[in-house]
Order: C-alpha cells, then sequence, then structure tokens
C-alpha cells in the first residue's frame, strides 16, 4: 500500500476554508477528500466562484487558514514549518495559471531556466532541458523571443514549459488556457497534456469547460464547497 510506486502525489482529507465577506462567513470548501496518484491526470471542474482557484492554492501551499490534511507525496503539509513547505512545492510541484506571469524582460529559454536554476540545476543542463521543452511545444523558432514579442497562445506555452520545468510529480493549471480562443485553447490544451503524460508527470486542472475536462483521465466536480 505504502511502497512507492503507488504513494499518492496528493492527498486532501477533509479540507475546509472559509472567508469573511462583509460580515458574513461563507464556507468555500466544506471538506474536500481526493487522492491524485503519479501520473494521472485530473480536472477539477466547476462553475466561476465553486472554489476550484482556492483548493489549487490550498495544494501548491500557497497560502494558510485551510482546515483538514494536505498531505504531498506522503509529507503533511500541516507537519511542516515554512522552510519545509517551501522544499516541498518546489520539489514535487509545478504551476501553470491562466495569466502566465512570465518575467517581461527575459525570453522565452530564460523564463524556463530561472525556475530551474532557483531549485540548484546547472544552467548548461537547465538551458538544455528548457530548449527541448520549448521546442516540443512548437517553439524552437521563438526560444530568444521575449513574452511581448510572443502571441497569447506562444506565452501559454512558455508558462506550460516553465511549469514541467522541475519535472514536478504534480502540475497545478487553474484555467490554464482560460485567456485563450476556442481553437488555440484546444491545440495548446492537447500540446500541454500529450507533454505531462511524456512526463509521466500526474496533473490537476482546474476548468468551467466540460469539453475540455472530457480530455483528462478523470473528472472531479466542485458542487456547494464538497467534491462529487
Ligand atoms: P473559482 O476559482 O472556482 O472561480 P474561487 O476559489 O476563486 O472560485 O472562489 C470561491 C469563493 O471564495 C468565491 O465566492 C470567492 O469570492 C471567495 N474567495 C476566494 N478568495 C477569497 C479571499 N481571499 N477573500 C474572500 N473571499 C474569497
Ligand atoms: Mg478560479
Amino acid at each position: 500500500m505504502n511502497s512507492p510506486g503507488v504513494q499518492p502525489v496528493v492527498e486532501l482529507k477533509g479540507l475546509t476554508r472559509s472567508f469573511e465577506q462583509g460580515g458574513v462567513r461563507i464556507d468555500v470548501l466544506r471538506g474536500v477528500d481526493l487522492t491524485v496518484r503519479p501520473g494521472e491526470i485530473v480536472a477539477l471542474l466547476g462553475p466561476s466562484g465553486s472554489g476550484k482557484s482556492t483548493l489549487l492554492q490550498a495544494v501548491g501551499l500557497l497560502e494558510g487558514g485551510f482546515g483538514g490534511e494536505i498531505v504531498i507525496a506522503g509529507h503533511s503539509a500541516e507537519k511542516s514549518d515554512p522552510h519545509a513547505r517551501t522544499i516541498l512545492r518546489r520539489k514535487h510541484l509545478g504551476f501553470v495559471y491562466q495569466f502566465h506571469h512570465l518575467l517581461p524582460d527575459f525570453d522565452a529559454v530564460e523564463n524556463v531556466v530561472l525556475p530551474q536554476l532557483v531549485a540548484g540545476t546547472p544552467r548548461g543542463e537547465a538551458e538544455d532541458r528548457a530548449r527541448q521543452l520549448l521546442s516540443a511545444l512548437g517553439l524552437e523558432h521563438r526560444l530568444d523571443h521575449r513574452p511581448s514579442q510572443l502571441s497569447g497562445g506562444e506565452q501559454q506555452r512558455v508558462a506550460v514549459a516553465r511549469g514541467l520545468a522541475n519535472r514536478p510529480a504534480l502540475v497545478l493549471a487553474d484555467e490554464p488556457t482560460g485567456n485563450l480562443d476556442e481553437a488555440t485553447s484546444d491545440r495548446v490544451l492537447g500540446e500541454f497534456l500529450a507533454l505531462v503524460r511524456g512526463e509521466g508527470s500526474a496533473a490537476l486542472i482546474a476548468t468551467h469547460n466540460e469539453r475540455l475536462a472530457a480530455r483528462m483521465d478523470r473528472v472531479v466536480r466542485l458542487h456547494e464547497g464538497l467534491l462529487e
């Protein structure tokens, strides 16, 4: 059961999160249980405001204020101090956001190299990895372009490459193609899923788009603060 091959990349047990809005308490997550196994691509589906981003923030160990238990690759986040949580995040997790947050003054390769340098990868190795990922996403002719010189779809591909750069066991993606037109969104999502599958990573991908969710291995739905 606990052999390394089947250890979940993430386990949520009774995850809760409430916010105060104008003196009123709203319970956004009311006891979410979720297990994602290595290599599994899970769609997190739910309408706008259902708590998808809140759930991904919890799994990403980016914010506190949650109840319940978050276990990343066998390590309980609650039992880790802030430094240990940062190490857990760097070692196991990758992030792809809808608004890509690329660094505007750096070219595509450098945007993918920098997170690898932070993780301790030697520069030469990081550059090879960046070029390989960007080329797999069809950007071999855009390597030295800055974000402002790229189309929306190309920028999102750079964000995908950056999210996978450190070979995360689990990629967290929040509406990763939500700011693209339908045709581009379909194409970039297809490339993203192919790359994640090729790398053997697991992914938890928030979307409100049923059609996109149907292309993933499993769909979980947030409804009234619970997963169904
Ligand atoms: P989704 O990503 O599914 O659209 P969110 O997780 O962003 O949903 O938000 C779920 C609910 O939590 C919404 O009602 C939102 O207003 C509320 N919420 C999210 N973050 C905060 C916050 N920092 N403070 C107060 N309310 C918040
Ligand atoms: Mg959201």
